[in-house]
C-alpha cells in the first residue's frame, strides 16, 4: 500500500480556480521509476511496495484515498503574446501533501489525459519528455538548484500520436507551488481582484509564511520572489542551463525551476545559445534569461498592483522600487556563483569589478572557441597555483591556445592573492563545478533506447551518475564528455 498524507488546500479556493478532473484510465501501466528518497521526505508511507499498484496510482488509474484531482486554471504570456486561457491541459493535481519539513507540496500527474483546458491537445505525454523531465529535474535538485521534483514515471501501454506514434508516459511531479505568474494573470485578465487576493494569500500562507504578519505582505511577497528568481536564474547561468520556454505560465511563484520542456545544458559555450525548436527569435536564449526573469516578474507586479496600495500611483511606485532591486540581486548572485566556480573565495566588494572582468574575459574566450562549459570549469578546479602539465586538459578544449594561456596567467595572479592552498581551493571548487551534467546527447540516447526498444537501462545508468554530480565516479568517463560531432543535438523539442 502507498499512503499519501494529503492536506488539500488549493481545492478550497473555489471552483473559479480549477476544474475537477479525473485522470484517463490507461490500459497497461508499468512503473519505470519510483523516487523512494523523495517519497520519504514527503512523508509518503509504503507498506509492501508493489510496483504494479504503484503503476496504477501514478498513471491515474487508481485515485489514492483523500486525493481530489483537479486541473488548475492559468493564463500566460507565450513568447510575449498574452493568452488569457491556458491551464493544465495535460496535468492533474492529485492534491497537496504536508512534508516532513513542514512545507506543503503539490502532487501532480503530467500526461494523464484531457482536461477542460486541453483545447486541441490530447492531454498525453510521450515517454521521451517524461524521461527527460525526470532526469533533468532530479539532476537539478542534486546540483542544488531549486526545482520541482520527480516522484514517479510510468509507461501507459498506449501510444500517443506525435510526428509518429510514440509510447505514452506519465510523470508524477512535486512542487512547493504549482502557482505560476500566469495564475495571477488569469484573474487579472478577468478583472477579478478578489480572486487575486485569495491566490496571493494562499501563496503567502504556503510559501512565504514568514510574511503573514508583515505590514504589506503583498509587497514583501513580490520582493521575496524577486530575490528568489534572481538567485535561481543566476544558478542556471552558472551551470549553463537553458530553460527554453520562460513563458509566464512556466514561472513558479515559489522560485523553483518548473516545466522542463525543450530545456538543455550547454556543451560548447555560446552566449546566445538557443536549443528550443519553437524559440525561433531566440527570446529565451542563454544570455537573455536574466532579463526575461525581470520581464516575467514585471507581469506579476502588474497583477498585484491592486493589492499593493489603495492609491494606484503609490502601488506602482512600490512595485517599481521592488523590481529595481532585481538587477543588483542577480549580479550579486551571479558574481558570487562564478567567483566560487573559479576558486575565488576571499573576495571583497572592492575586487568585484576586476573579478567580473576576469570572468567575462574567460567566457568570451570560451565563446570564441565554443569550448565545453562544464568541462572548462571542472578542469580549472584540478589546476595548481603553479602551471604544470595538468593545464593541458583545459587548454586542449580551446582552439585559441594563446588566449586561454594568457587568461590562466591572470587567473593565477588572482588566486595567488588568497591564503587557500591548492588542495583547499580545489576541494571548494569541486563542490560547485559538476563533473556530470545531463548532457543532451546522453538524454537523446536514453530516449531512443526507451522509445524505440523499450530498453530503460541507459535511463537507469544516467540517473545513477547524476545522483552524485560533483563526485568523479570510476568507469563513468563517458558521461563527462561532450558529444562527438555526430552526436550533437542542435534542437530540443517540447514533445507535447
Ligand atoms: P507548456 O508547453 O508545458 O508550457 O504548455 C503550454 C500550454 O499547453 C499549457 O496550458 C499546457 O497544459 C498545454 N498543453 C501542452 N501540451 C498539451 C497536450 N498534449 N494536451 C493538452 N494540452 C497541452
Ligand atoms: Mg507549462
Amino acid at each position: 500500500m502507498i499512503y499519501f498524507p494529503f492536506e488539500n488546500q488549493y481545492v478550497h479556493l473555489g471552483d473559479d480556480f480549477y476544474h475537477k478532473t479525473r485522470p484517463a484510465i490507461v490500459s497497461n501501466p508499468t512503473l519505470i521509476q519510483f523516487n523512494h528518497e523523495l517519497a520519504d521526505e514527503l512523508g509518503i508511507r509504503l507498506s509492501d511496495f508493489n510496483p504494479q499498484q504503484a503503476a496504477e496510482i501514478f498513471s491515474g488509474k487508481i485515485i489514492p484515498a483523500d486525493a481530489e484531482p483537479l486541473a488548475m486554471a492559468y493564463a500566460g504570456h507565450q513568447f510575449g503574446h498574452f493568452n488569457p486561457q491556458l491551464g493544465d491541459g495535460r496535468a492533474i493535481l492529485l492534491g497537496e501533501i504536508r512534508a516532513k519539513n513542514g512545507q506543503l507540496y503539490g502532487l501532480q500527474l503530467k500526461g494523464s489525459g484531457q482536461t477542460a483546458y486541453s483545447r486541441n491537445g490530447d492531454g498525453r505525454a510521450a515517454l521521451g519528455p517524461v524521461l527527460r523531465e525526470y532526469l533533468l529535474s532530479e539532476a537539478m535538485a542534486k546540483l542544488s538548484v531549486p526545482t520541482t521534483r520527480a516522484l514517479a514515471a510510468v509507461t501507459t501501454g498506449e501510444p500517443v500520436a506525435r510526428e509518429r506514434l510514440l509510447p505514452g508516459g506519465v510523470i508524477t511531479r512535486v512542487a512547493a507551488s504549482f502557482i505560476r505568474v500566469g495564475s495571477f494573470q488569469y484573474f487579472a485578465a478577468r478583472g477579478d481582484e478578489a480572486a487575486i487576493k485569495k491566490l496571493a494569500d494562499y501563496v503567502i500562507a504556503n510559501n512565504y509564511p514568514q510574511l503573514a504578519d508583515s505590514a504589506n505582505p503583498y509587497a514583501d511577497f513580490l520582493q521575496q520572489l524577486v530575490l528568489k528568481q534572481a538567485d535561481l536564474i543566476a544558478r542556471w547561468m552558472c551551470l549553463g542551463f537553458i530553460h527554453g520556454v520562460m513563458n509566464t505560465d512556466n514561472m513558479s511563484v515559489a522560485g523553483e525551476t518548473i516545466d522542463y520542456g525543450p530545456c538543455a545544458f550547454m556543451d560548447g559555450y555560446s552566449h546566445d545559445q538557443v536549443f528550443s525548436s519553437i524559440d525561433r527569435d531566440g527570446r529565451y536564449a542563454y544570455n537573455n534569461q536574466p532579463s526575461i526573469g525581470l520581464w516575467n516578474l514585471t507581469r506579476l507586479a502588474e497583477c498585484l498592483i491592486p493589492l499593493l496600495d489603495n492609491d494606484t500611483d503609490r502601488a506602482v511606485s512600490i512595485a517599481t522600487d521592488i523590481l529595481k532591486t532585481y538587477g543588483g540581486h542577480y549580479e550579486d548572485h551571479w558574481l558570487a556563483g562564478m567567483r566560487a566556480k573559479c576558486g575565488i573565495f576571499e573576495a571583497g566588494d572592492e575586487q568585484a569589478g576586476e573579478d567580473k572582468q576576469l570572468l567575462d574575459e574567460w567566457l568570451n574566450i570560451m565563446d570564441e572557441s565554443q569550448a565545453d562549459f562544464s568541462l572548462s570549469f571542472f578542469y580549472l578546479s584540478l589546476l595548481h597555483l603553479q602551471a604544470d602539465e595538468q593545464d593541458n586538459a583545459l587548454i586542449d578544449l580551446y582552439e585559441n591556445k594563446t588566449a586561454i594561456q594568457q587568461w590562466l596567467a591572470k587567473w593565477r595572479k588572482r588566486i595567488a592573492m588568497q591564503k587557500l592552498d591548492d588542495g583547499q581551493r580545489q576541494k571548494q571548487m569541486q563542490a560547485v563545478n559538476p563533473v556530470y551534467i545531463p548532457r543532451n546527447h546522453q538524454i537523446e540516447a536514453v530516449i531512443r533506447a526507451a522509445e524505440d526498444h523499450g530498453d530503460f537501462t541507459p535511463f537507469y545508468q544516467l540517473y545513477e551518475v547524476l545522483q552524485k554530480p560533483f563526485e568523479l565516479q570510476a568507469g563513468k568517463a563517458q558521461y563527462m564528455q561532450p558529444p562527438k560531432p555526430e552526436e550533437v543535438v542542435r534542437q530540443t523539442f517540447c514533445g507535447t
